[in-house]
């Protein structure tokens, strides 16, 4: 059997590659192998820093595929950079597995580099270590970033009149999770895509930004209270996902999209971008001066009761 060592040089000590090659050469003087690693951060930036623990019978199914788990720990850390605004530049993945298993080890690190590479992300070290044997499995990634000083996307930035918008579409993950058998819904669910592109294009553009993991009304909540204000959401406006109803559209968690708030005299930019990215950009309401409420009104304008989003410690 392979040991510890042999298991993190054969499936985790890779060679950067990818699309910004030259890029990550540059970002990183040491990496896997030594006691920590040695970064080089570019002159001018601020570093973002994220941690996002996956646990087995918590956050996935107890013998979920590997590879799509490994796609999916990396896209919800990807999807909080892009909420900041930041470029993703480094991970760090500790792992706790039950055993050794090296078809599990092989799919993991497929999903894992997949998307690494896709976004120029360079793994730069972790820790690996046994789990008994009763579980659970627990993925842990932490991702570092960079934004322009001054130009992360806050919670707190959020104006009175401004316009609410939300990317993609929301309660697929839910209705995945609801409906196994619905494929398109199965993939928003295991294999989410980060708005890296989106987020770094919002800096400058938008005034507060989140990533929708807990549920849409949830995380707008959480601009709400960052920001002192309240807002007002159509509900027909709302980018639903096909065949997804109210409660997974506004209280379905996991969608990995960017709910993001912007002065209106910012439409046509806005409206450019999501033509520019090939990604819908759905306007669904605006901030209101006064307590941190969201109002989410139906087609008759009466306000909708809303479901609370995902809390672990809810009682
Ligand atoms: P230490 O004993 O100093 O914590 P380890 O023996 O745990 O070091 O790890 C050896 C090297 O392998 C370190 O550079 C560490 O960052 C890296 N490493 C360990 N596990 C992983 C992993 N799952 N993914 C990436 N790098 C890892
Ligand atoms: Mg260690």
């Amino acid at each position: 059997m392979a040991t510890e060592f042999e298991l993190i040089r054969k499936y985790f000590e890779r060679a950067p590659r990818g699309a910004r090659r030259g890029a990550l050469a540059r970002s990183v003087a040491l990496g896997i192998g030594d006691d920590a690693a040695l970064l080089l951060p570019s002159a001018g930036m601020e570093l973002a820093v994220s941690t996002d623990l996956l646990l087995e019978g918590r956050h996935f199914r107890a013998g979920a595929d590997a590879r799509k788990l490994g796609h999916k720990a990396l896209a919800v850390n990807l999807s909080d950079m892009a909420a900041m605004g930041a470029a993703p530049r480094w991970a760090t993945l500790a792992l706790a597995l039950p055993a050794a298993d090296e078809t599990w080890l092989d799919g993991f690190a497929q999903g894992f580099f997949s998307l690494a590479a896709r976004f120029g992300v360079e793994l730069i070290g972790g820790d690996t270590t046994r789990a008994p044997a009763s579980g659970p499995l627990s993925v842990c990634i932490t991702i570092l970033g960079e934004v322009p000083s001054g130009l992360a996307l806050y919670r707190a930035g959020a104006l009175p009149g401004d316009d609410i918008w939300v990317s993609g579409e929301l309660g697929g993950a839910a209705l995945g999770l609801a409906q196994p058998a619905n494929a398109a819904a199965a993939r928003r669910l295991d294999e989410p895509e980060p708005r890296v592109e989106l987020g770094e294009r919002l800096r400058g553009l938008a005034t507060a930004a989140i990533d929708v993991s807990d549920g849409f009304a949830q995380d707008l909540g959480h601009i709400l209270e960052r920001s002192g204000v309240g807002a007002v959401v159509e509900y027909a406006r709302l980018p639903a996902f096909p065949g997804a109803d109210a409660k997974q559209v506004l209280a379905g968690g996991d969608d990995y999209e960017l709910v993001f708030t912007a002065r209106q005299e910012r439409r046509a930019e806005i409206e450019a971008l999501a033509r520019e990215l090939k990604l819908a950009l759905a306007r669904v309401g605006s901030i209101q001066k006064g307590e941190a409420a969201l109002q989410v009104l139906d087609a008759g304008r009466r306000a909708m009761p809303l479901a609370r989003g995902f809390d672990h410690f809810a009682p």
